[in-house]
């Protein structure tokens, strides 16, 4: 399984040459080529990229609306998010339901329920290759069902909207926000997900002196025994058979 980080931007003004377009992964395998997640910044570019499918998290402007034009190729998104983009003029449209592994190009996807925003409900993806197999969750307070989720998932791919300060505010009995860097190295801890990467980028990191960043996520997830990395636009990461789990 190839992954290319098309974009790594959170919904921020801020913008530089390593974080400059709305996050995204390009998910290889086989010669196919599915594109998480389309935001604005994408809007009239993501088409060069010619992707075999794009699979949306959510209906947030920086996920979705590079597809306000239409789209090509097929989309994949939940219910729910659909719902939201009834006026997109997207013809080749799918509705992935929670739980249901739904194979898109020979790479299975299953979406998790994530704790994320009342208006626009996000998912996150377990996405399975041969005998690899991420979990993708750009945007995130948390996984209602961790376990299930990051069962058997080599490499883990978080929200680095904040690192250390959560942004989590109440909104009657739901949360909206998004939880820190080092609260995902935590679940990544607790279910033996040796590889963390960092996209969706805040302004904590954006506008920050990133090696030092870096450093500090490497020292908080060295103890665990977890490789944690900074993901940049354009960055590839070649990831090759599955985790082994002791017992
Ligand atoms: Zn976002």
């Amino acid at each position: 399984m190839k992954l290319t980080f098309l974009g790594t931007r959170g919904e921020i003004e801020k913008r530089t040459r390593r974080h400059r377009m709305h996050t995204s992964l390009m998910v290889s395998y086989r010669g196919a080529d599915l594109m998480i997640d389309c935001g604005l910044d994408w809007l009239g570019k993501f088409e060069r990229l010619h992707p075999s499918a794009i699979v949306l998290t959510h209906a947030h402007p920086d996920h979705a609306w590079g597809l306000r034009r239409g789209a090509r190729c097929p989309v994949y998104a939940p219910e729910k998010t659909w719902q939201e983009l009834q006026h997109y003029p997207i013809k080749d449209r799918h509705v992935i339901d929670e739980r249901t592994p739904t194979k898109i190009c020979g790479i299975t996807f299953e979406a998790f329920p994530v704790e994320h925003s009342i208006l626009s409900p996000a998912i996150g993806y377990r996405v399975s290759a041969g005998r690899c197999r991420i979990f993708y969750a750009p945007d995130l307070i948390l996984i209602h069902d961790r376990i299930a989720a990051l069962k058997k998932v080599l490499a883990y791919i978080g929200d680095g909207a904040t690192v250390t300060t959560s942004f989590i505010r109440k909104r009657g009995k739901a949360l909206i926000g998004y939880s820190p860097v080092r609260a995902q190295l935590t679940w990544c801890e607790k279910e033996r997900v040796p590889i963390a990467i960092i996209t969706h980028c805040g302004s904590e990191i954006v506008t920050s002196d990133e090696p030092k960043i870096v450093a500090k996520l490497r020292a908080m997830a060295e103890e665990w025994g977890i490789e944690v990395a900074l993901a940049c636009d354009g960055m590839q990461l070649e990831l090759h058979g599955k985790r082994s789990d002791p017992g």
